[in-house]
Parts: structure tokens; C-alpha cells; sequence
């Protein structure tokens, strides 16, 4: 979906609507992927991007929001096909997790020990329960990446016109808004959240610290935001100052 020349949300609706759409960002010097699907999205990512008019090779970073799952899950399989041609970026707080040098932020014990069963399923081999930090690593191979760059509270990006990172904790602990200057538009990540075309909050039942998590939404009223990009639910505006600022509150 072309959001404005140069700029487009890749649409990787999954069956049962389950929505996400990471955003492209790409001029004549670079091509920028803001946030890598779930796991085993690599080839949908490809033709997603293919539909955009750009090919995948071309890629030149992956800007990261956060942890979770359905934002790094492609993110390693990118990394791998790519090799060195690619940058991974990420805020500082959260580049430890997706790498997987410390615990997810907000996997339960009862989240591990099952995805410990499914391994034991998958290759017989019996895990300690509760799940060590080399028990994950072990569960997560597939999905833990290198983050080449690790970004500061407000760094800006020479990138397509100036993109500055936000850190924005509260989703998680490293979340990180990055701001469109050229375009005046925020992708959000799971800062916030589409809902029938109107702003919504992060979703409580996914947040870790919804108190920090509104106070993070604070900060980004020193930007000038015409169109706030939503992992979930797509590009929202009209009227987005008054709508970040009550959704702070
Ligand atoms: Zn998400």
C-alpha cells in the first residue's frame, strides 16, 4: 500500500486478520524496512516489497521498534540472506533482547516452558523447565540477530530525508518510535495501534508498563506528526497532536 512517493506499508495480513504492516521507506541512496514480520515471513516480505517496486536486494537497513515476536521474527532469515549489505538498527536498551544475550522482556514462564514441549516434540531433546537464559537461546536460534547499530534517545538517521529514533519504553523496555521528517509521519510500532482508522493506545493486555508506556507518548508531542504509521492497523491522521495527547493522559 503507497502511502506517498517513497513510502509504503508492506500488507502482511495473516489468515484471521490477524494484521501487521512494517513500513518501507526508499530513495535513490537507500531502502529502509522498519520491522521484520513473524517468523517465517521472509519470502512473504520479498514479494511484499516486490509489489512496492522495490526488490529485496536493494535493501539496505532494518530499523527495529521492538522485541516481540511478530516485529524481529524474519528478522535474522533478512540478515542471513543478505549478509553484511544490511544494517540492523535498534534503541540500545532493546538491542540486548533481540540478540537474546539477556530473557524476553515479557515471555511468561508458562510462554517458555511451552515452547520448551514444542521443542521436545520437534527434536526429542528434553529441556530443564523453568527455562534457563541458554534454554532460550537454544529455543530461539532461529530468530536471534545481530543488531549492527545500537541507536540513542533522539540520534538521527541520514536517511531518506532524516529519520530520528524515539525511545519510547513501556511495549518493552528498548520500544522505539521513529520519526519521517520528509514526511512528517511517525511509525509507531506498538506504540499505538490503528483501530477503524482512529488512534488507539498500546493494547494493555501486550504492554508491559502501561503507565510508562503513556508517558512515552508525552514526548512525542515535541515532533511535528501529520500521519502516524501503525504496525497494527495501518496509517492514521487528521487531528493526530490532540489524539497522541489524549492518548497520554
Ligand atoms: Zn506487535
Amino acid at each position: 500500500m503507497k502511502i506517498a512517493e517513497g513510502l509504503s506499508m508492506l500488507d502482511m495480513t495473516m489468515p484471521l486478520g490477524y494484521g501487521m504492516c512494517p513500513v518501507l521507506v526508499h530513495d535513490d541512496k537507500d531502502v529502509i524496512l522498519f520491522d521484520a514480520g513473524l517468523p517465517g515471513q521472509l519470502d512473504v516480505i520479498r514479494h511484499a516489497m516486490k509489489k512496492e517496486g522495490v526488490e529485496f536486494e536493494q535493501l539496505s537497513a532494518v530499523l527495529i521498534t521492538h522485541q516481540d515476536m511478530d516485529h524481529i521474527g524474519s528478522l535474522s532469515a533478512i540478515s542471513k540472506a543478505l549478509g553484511d549489505r544490511v544494517r540492523v538498527m535498534a534503541h540500545r536498551v532493546e538491542k540486548p533482547y533481540i540478540q537474546f544475550d539477556c530473557m524476553p522482556a515479557k515471555m511468561s514462564p508458562q510462554r517458555l516452558a511451552e515452547k520448551a514441549r514444542e521443542y521436545k516434540e520437534q527434536t526429542g531433546v528434553e529441556m530443564a523447565v523453568p527455562v534457563t537464559l541458554a534454554g532460550v537461546r537454544t529455543l530461539f536460534a532461529d530468530i536471534m540477530t545481530k543488531v549492527d547499530t545500537a541507536l540513542e534517545d533522539g540520534q538521527e538517521l541520514p536517511f531518506c530525508g532524516g529519520i530520528v529514533a524515539i525511545h519510547t519504553p513501556g511495549h518493552t523496555p528498548g520500544h522505539c518510535c521513529y520519526y519521517l521528517k520528509r514526511y512528517k509521519m511517525l511509525v509507531a510500532g506498538d506504540a499505538m495501534n490503528g483501530e477503524n482508522g482512529r488512534l488507539a493506545g498500546p493494547n494493555p493486555t501486550y504492554t508491559k508498563d502501561m503507565a510508562q508506556a503513556r508517558a512515552s507518548l508525552a514526548k512525542l508531542a515535541a515532533y511535528d506528526i501529520e500521519t502516524v504509521l501503525c504496525y497494527h492497523g495501518g496509517p492514521v491522521s487528521g487531528n493526530i497532536k490532540d489524539a497522541i495527547a489524549s492518548l497520554s493522559k
